[in-house]
């Protein structure tokens, strides 16, 4: 199980403070896209959204848009929100985005990757080596590939949750990994 847990949870990274972050020494966030930061039909960022990144990086947090979804995609809503961004990121597999984590100059140790699925967002951040927070997807709609990803992700996330082992993110300092 070790692989599919990920240290904090949260219902939509929208919920988290910058001053969580700041406190635990979270300097880049690794954010997934679809259903995570947005719906996968939102095309463009909303304003809420791009409020939202502004203001995380005033607080001096980088943030970075990690998705499996196409490169037309991907690069549209990441050119118009202004981050740097990875397409075709192949979770759960790392390579790609260890690759992309040191040409923008991250340190794994203070990355925190943000996901709304366990197969792929939790298990890669697991083998990157970075922190993790899972949250729960943002829409009720999936694509097509997604929705079979949940058949999956829905029994596991039951099974975390039984076991205690998914901790809201502003419940305490504890960090599950230590446990
Ligand atoms: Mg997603």
């Amino acid at each position: 199980m070790k692989k599919f847990t990920p240290n904090y949870y949260a219902k939509n990274i929208y919920e988290v403070s910058a001053d969580f972050y700041l406190k635990h020494g979270i300097k880049t966030l690794l954010v997934d896209l679809d259903n995570t930061l947005a719906s996968y039909r939102e095309l463009e960022p909303s304003d809420t959204t791009i409020n939202f990144v502004r203001n995380l990086e005033k607080a001096g947090i980088k943030v970075l848009l990690a998705s499996n979804n196409s490169g037309k995609r991907v690069k549209r809503y990441g050119e118009l929100l202004g981050v740097p961004y990875i397409s075709g990121a192949r979770k759960p597999f790392a390579f790609k985005l260890r690759k992309f984590l040191k040409e923008q100059g991250a340190e794994l140790s203070s990355t925190l990757m943000v996901g709304d699925q366990i197969l792929t967002d939790v298990f890669c951040g697991n083998t990157l080596g970075v922190k993790i927070m899972l949250t729960d997807k943002l829409v009720e709609e999936d694509q097509w590939t997604t929705r079979i990803n949940r058949l999956l992700d829905r029994p596991l996330r039951n099974k975390l949750r039984a076991k205690g082992k998914l901790k809201e993110w502003n419940e305490d300092d504890r960090e599950l990994k230590e446990n």
